[in-house]
């Protein structure tokens, strides 16, 4: 895929061919230049999509009447293609049947090269992929869905009418739901039997002469699996030769498949709103378990190396720290330990600073998002950071939550979620049980949004509000903050680069 500023019409007539069907199995990557507006967009917006596929396959019955009503309307809401003519019109403001085969192709192809790169991740790809597919061809007309295994070269032989007619008692006995009228209208399809497993595991099929006999709508099973395994291939490849970490072109992939928050968590809406005070109470109430973890860390070691305090100092920052109380909050905590206040002024309050936006380069970093929690730096042996729900042991990961009262069926719950490395699902879970309610009521993208939603949910933030103001006087007093020198600032920075590289401490 090659990246350009300018967003450019589609190339030659193999490209246009690509997408005279609704469906396809990405075969043939896209050859034009896209703009990284554009890039940005479609990788999100199919991200949410799999995201709700995946919600809706673990809350629901896959196909049941809610599961498909539901998966319709995210479908609509983000302008993935569900018409099975193509037709170029525009509906009134809205976007062409064309362009949205073309971002369904374009996309799927982004979250390939993102999603290539490790075992957990192909695998969640290839599954809610999977189910995507098996949504979009169950929706299909018994023609297109024809057109789709001819275009796709999936040829399997029809059974003829006069052997249906003489294997019809048989067809009806081996084949689940079918009478003698299903079978005179059904078409049944011969395929070898090694590319129908799972019918013949199932025992849903006719067997003979090394063949089953498929009907009609069973099809989409052997087209499932087809898909599967060319899925995994291509992400094999894509892994080989074009995983973001090989390849620089790609590398805006990574910064905006990271910084899919959903919502911008960033100081200036929260800040001032909580109290230092105030801190422990609310990561037993309101922290997801990372955020909790890593302050429970904190406050025994008095000490976290720099992936927590990453973590950690950027989520504190989102719920509201100031600058101030931040440098309090990190210092008080860190002279309890090994380091004493001149070496915390010296090495450690410029990137505090430098994480506010004030120092350096003076980005105003944002807290991370789960998915960057989930998918960079994980945690080695010392570090407190990380999603507890993918780098914990399972074991480990019970013995938190009983720890935390999670009752014994919310545990089994958690854990299967995790077991299905349905991670942010598992959260959520945890946020339905430690906040008694049966839905959470969100999608879950960011430890922030799970602050957020929990603080609507106790008390509306009332709390927060109350006793802020009776703190800041308190606290907020400049004349407590050392800051380093103007010159060490300097020097450290040019040192060090950024915030990144100057938090490499250990
Ligand atoms: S899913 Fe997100 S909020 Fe929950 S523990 Fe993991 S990183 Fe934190």
């Amino acid at each position: 895929m090659l990246f350009s500023g300018r967003s450019k019409k589609l190339i030659g007539s193999s490209q246009n061919d690509l997408y005279d069907h609704c469906l396809q199995f990405y075969g043939q990557p896209p050859l034009e230049n896209i703009s990284l507006t554009e890039f940005e967009t479609f990788a999100v917006e199919r991200l949410k999509l799999l995201k709700t596929v995946e919600n809706l396959g673990v809350s629901y019955m896959k196909n049941s009447e809610q599961y498909v009503m539901r998966l319709k309307a995210e479908f609509s809401n983000l302008n993935f293609p569900l018409k099975t003519e193509l037709g170029d019109r525009k509906v009134q403001g809205g976007t062409s049947e064309y362009e949205k085969r073309r971002k369904d192709h374009i996309s799927h192809f982004i979250l390939r090269l993102a999603y290539c790169q490790t075992e957990d991740l192909r695998r969640w790809f290839i599954q809610q992929e999977i189910d995507l597919f098996r949504y979009r061809f169950g929706d299909l007309t018994s023609k297109h869905k024809t057109d789709f295994l001819h275009k796709n070269n999936l040829k399997y032989e029809t059974v003829s009418a006069e052997e249906k007619k003489s294997l019809k008692d048989k067809l009806i006995t081996s084949s689940y739901g079918l009478s003698g009228i299903t079978v005179e209208e059904y078409d049944f399809y011969k395929v070898p039997f090694q590319d129908a497993l799972d019918l013949v595991r199932t025992r849903k099929v006719y067997l003979l002469a090394g063949n089953a006999y498929i009907p009609h709508h069973e099809i989409v099973t052997i087209v499932l699996n087809d898909f599967r395994t060319r899925l995994s291939k291509a992400l094999a490849v894509s892994n080989k030769i074009g995983a973001p970490s090989h390849n620089n072109q790609c590398s805006p992939l990574e910064i905006h498949f990271h910084a899919y928050v959903g919502q911008d968590y960033s100081i200036q809406k929260n800040i001032g709103k909580i109290s230092l005070e105030q801190i422990d109470a609310l990561s037993g109430k309101s922290f997801p378990l990372c955020m909790r973890h890593l302050h429970k860390a904190l406050r025994e070691n008095h000490h976290l190396r720099h992936g927590g305090r990453m973590q950690y100092g950027l989520f504190l920052k989102g719920i509201g720290l100031t600058l101030e109380q931040a440098l309090q909050f990190w210092r008080s905590e860190f002279v309890k330990g090994k380091v004493d206040a001149d070496k915390f002024d010296k090495a450690y309050a410029y990137s505090v600073r430098h994480m506010f936006g004030k120092e350096g380069k003076r980005t105003d970093y944002t807290p991370y998002s789960c998915m960057k929690v989930i998918l960079s730096n994980p945690p080695s042996q010392g570090d407190y950071h990380g999603c507890p729900f993918r780098h914990s042991d399972p074991e480990l990961l019970k013995q938190k939550l009983q720890n935390y009262k999670v009752s014994p069926s919310g545990i089994n719950q958690i854990l299967e979620l995790v077991k299905g490395m349905h991670y942010q699902l598992a959260c959520q879970k945890y946020f339905e049980l430690t906040h008694n309610v049966e839905d959470a009521g969100f999608s879950l993208n960011h430890p922030n949004q799970y602050f957020t939603e929990s603080q609507k949910l106790l008390d509306g933030g009332r709390e927060i509000k109350k006793e802020v103001d009776m703190s800041q006087r308190s606290q907020e007093n400049p004349a407590n903050m050392t800051r380093p020198s103007q010159a060490n600032s300097k020097q450290a920075h040019e040192e060090m680069g950024d915030l990144d590289s100057f938090f490499q401490d250990e």
